[in-house]
C-alpha cells in the first residue's frame, strides 16, 4: 500500500486537519505518485478528501474546501456543551434524558427535536461520570477503533500511575482511562492524580470542561480548538516544572506509527518547554499497542521497552485476557520508564527476572543463550542454535529457508530470487546488496 511520507509545512487541510503525505507506486509501471490524504480516516468513507501533490487546486475550489472544512465540524462548540452540562446536573433526575441517536445529553427545551428519537431517562450522576459506558464505542475499525479497556486493565493502569508518584496523566486517545481518573479523584480525598484527555471523539466534551478535554488528532498534533485547546494542554503539561507528568495514549491499531510518533514528540517538545526543566529528560510515557509492532516503535522511540503486561478490552472479543481461557490479548505497554518500576500483579502470574530487572509473564522463560526473556506472546519460547535466537513454540527450523517458520510454510522460493537483486537463496531483507 502507499507509504506515508509525513506532514509537511503548508500541507492541504481536510475535517480533520492537515492532510499527510503518501507515495505510491502504481502495480504497472512502478511509477510512483505523491498524494495527500485525511490523517485520521483511513478510508474514504470517512473522511473524501483526496489531493495529488502536483495538483493545481483553483481559488474557487479552495474556497469550496474552507467552506466544507466549516461545516464538517461539530455543530455546537465545546463551551456550548460545557453550557449544557451545567444546566443539565441541576435538572431533577426525572427529567435527564440522553438521546441514543444523537449521543447526546437533552435539556427539556431540546425534547421536542428529538421526538421519535430512542432515549434514555433518568440519567444519574454516576451515569454522567462514566461517560465511556454510556455512549457507544465507535467501532468503526478505520477512524476510530474506540477499544475500552476492561475494569481490570484500567485499575492496574490507575494503580501504577499512583504508585509511580504522577500527579497529572495526558490521556491521549484514553477516554476510558481519563474518567477512571477524574472520578478517583472525586471520591478519594487522598488521590491526587487529575487527566487531560485528548480525544477525536468530540461526543466527550459533553462531559468535560475545556481543561479536562481537547478535541485532538493524534495523527497530525492539530488541536480542532485552535490556540485556545493548545495552550490548555501545555499548561497542563508544564504545570510543576513539567514533574510527575505522564503521557498515556493508546492509538487506533491501525494507525499509521509515524504519524503518531511525530504528534508525541511534538507533545514531548510542548513539555520540554516548560520553564526550568532539564530538556534532556525524556517525557514519562506508556504507548499502548500490539507487541507485533515493537520494531516500529523502537525506530522511533529507541529507549522504550515492551512490558509483558497484557491490556485487554471490553469490547474487543479477541484482545481478552488469557486466564479465563479466552484468547491472549497481544497489546503490550510500551514505556521508557525504568522496565524494573513497573510492577506487575502477582496475582496475575507476572514474576521479577532479576537478570532482565524487569516483570515477565509466567510463561516467558529465560533464556540462556540469548540472556533475556525472549517471549512476546507469553506462550514459552524456544531457542533456535542455527538462528541463533529465540522463536515461537509452534515454529521450526527450515533449512530450505535457512530460518525458523510454520511447518507448513510455503518456502521462499529459491528459484524466484530475491525482490531486490534478483539472486536465488536470500529474501530480500537479507540482500547483502543493500
Ligand atoms: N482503551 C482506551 C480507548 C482506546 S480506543 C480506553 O479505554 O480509554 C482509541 C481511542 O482513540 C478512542 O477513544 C478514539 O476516539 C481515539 N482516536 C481515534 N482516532 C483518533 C485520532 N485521530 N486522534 C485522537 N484520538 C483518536
Ligand atoms: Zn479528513
Ligand atoms: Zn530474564
Ligand atoms: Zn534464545
Ligand atoms: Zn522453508
Amino acid at each position: 500500500g502507499p507509504v506515508l511520507l509525513g506532514l509537511l509545512p503548508g500541507a492541504p487541510s481536510c475535517p480533520h486537519g492537515p492532510a499527510l503525505l503518501f507515495e505510491k507506486t502504481s502495480q504497472g509501471d512502478g511509477e510512483r505518485r505523491r498524494f495527500y490524504a485525511c490523517s485520521a480516516c483511513r478510508d474514504r468513507k470517512g473522511c473524501s478528501f483526496f489531493q495529488w501533490e502536483d495538483e493545481k487546486v483553483s481559488e474557487a475550489r479552495l474556497a469550496a474546501r474552507e467552506e466544507y472544512n466549516r461545516h464538517q465540524q461539530p455543530p455546537s462548540t465545546h463551551r456550548q456543551n460545557v453550557e449544557r452540562y451545567r444546566n443539565f446536573v441541576q435538572l431533577p433526575i426525572a427529567k435527564r434524558r440522553f438521546c441514543l441517536e444523537c449521543q447526546q445529553l437533552l435539556l427539556p427545551a431540546e425534547w421536542e427535536k428529538h421526538s421519535g428519537h430512542q432515549f434514555l431517562r433518568d440519567i444519574s450522576t454516576a451515569q454522567l461520570k462514566r461517560p465511556s459506558q454510556l455512549l457507544f464505542p465507535l467501532e468503526n475499525k478505520k477512524a476510530n477503533a474506540q477499544y475500552l479497556f476492561t475494569d481490570r486493565s484500567c485499575q492496574f493502569l490507575v494503580d501504577l500511575i499512583a504508585d509511580l508518584g504522577f500527579r497529572r496523566v495526558l490521556s491521549v486517545g484514553t477516554p476510558r482511562l481519563h474518567e477512571m481518573i477524574q472520578s478517583k479523584a472525586l471520591q478519594e480525598d487522598d488521590f491526587k492524580v487529575r487527566s487531560l484527555l485528548l480525544d477525536i471523539d468530540f461526543r466527550y466534551s459533553q462531559f468535560y470542561a475545556e481543561d479536562e478535554f481537547c478535541h485532538y488528532n493524534m495523527f497530525n498534533h492539530y488541536f480542532f480548538g485552535g490556540e485556545a485547546a493548545r495552550e490548555t494542554c501545555r499548561k497542563f503539561l508544564q504545570q510543576d516544572s513539567g514533574n510527575r507528568v505522564i503521557m498515556v495514549t493508546d492509538p487506533p491499531f491501525g494507525g499509521l506509527v509515524g504519524a503518531l510518533a511525530y504528534s508525541f514528540k511534538k507533545l514531548e517538545e510542548m513539555w520540554k518547554e516548560a520553564e526550568g526543566a532539564d530538556s534532556s529528560q525524556e517525557m514519562p510515557m506508556f504507548w499502548i499497542f500490539p507487541y507485533f509492532f515493537e520494531s516500529r516503535i523502537l525506530e522511533f522511540f529507541p529507549s522504550f521497552n515492551m512490558m509483558d503486561y497484557q491490556v485487554d478490552y471490553d469490547n474487543h472479543a479477541l484482545y481478552k485476557h488469557g486466564k479465563t481461557g479466552r484468547r491472549q490479548s497481544p497489546v503490550r505497554i510500551f514505556t521508557n520508564l525504568t522496565p524494573s518500576m513497573i510492577v506487575l500483579p502477582a496475582e496475575e502470574g507476572y514474576r521479577f527476572c532479576s537478570i532482565c530487572q524487569r516483570y515477565v509473564s509466567s510463561g516467558n522463560q529465560h533464556c540462556e543463550s540469548c540472556n533475556s526473556c525472549t517471549s512476546k506472546d507469553g506462550r514459552r519460547w524456544k531457542h533456535c542454535d542455527l538462528c541463533n535466537k529465540c522463536v515461537k513454540p509452534s515454529w521450526f527450523h527450515c533449512s530450505n529457508c535457512n530460518c525458523c517458520a510454520l511447518q507448513n510454510h510455503l518456502c521462499e522460493k529459491t528459484n524466484a530470487g530475491c525482490f531486490v537483486c534478483g539472486k536465488p537463496g536470500h529474501k530480500r531483507s537479507a540482500c547483502p546488496s543493500l
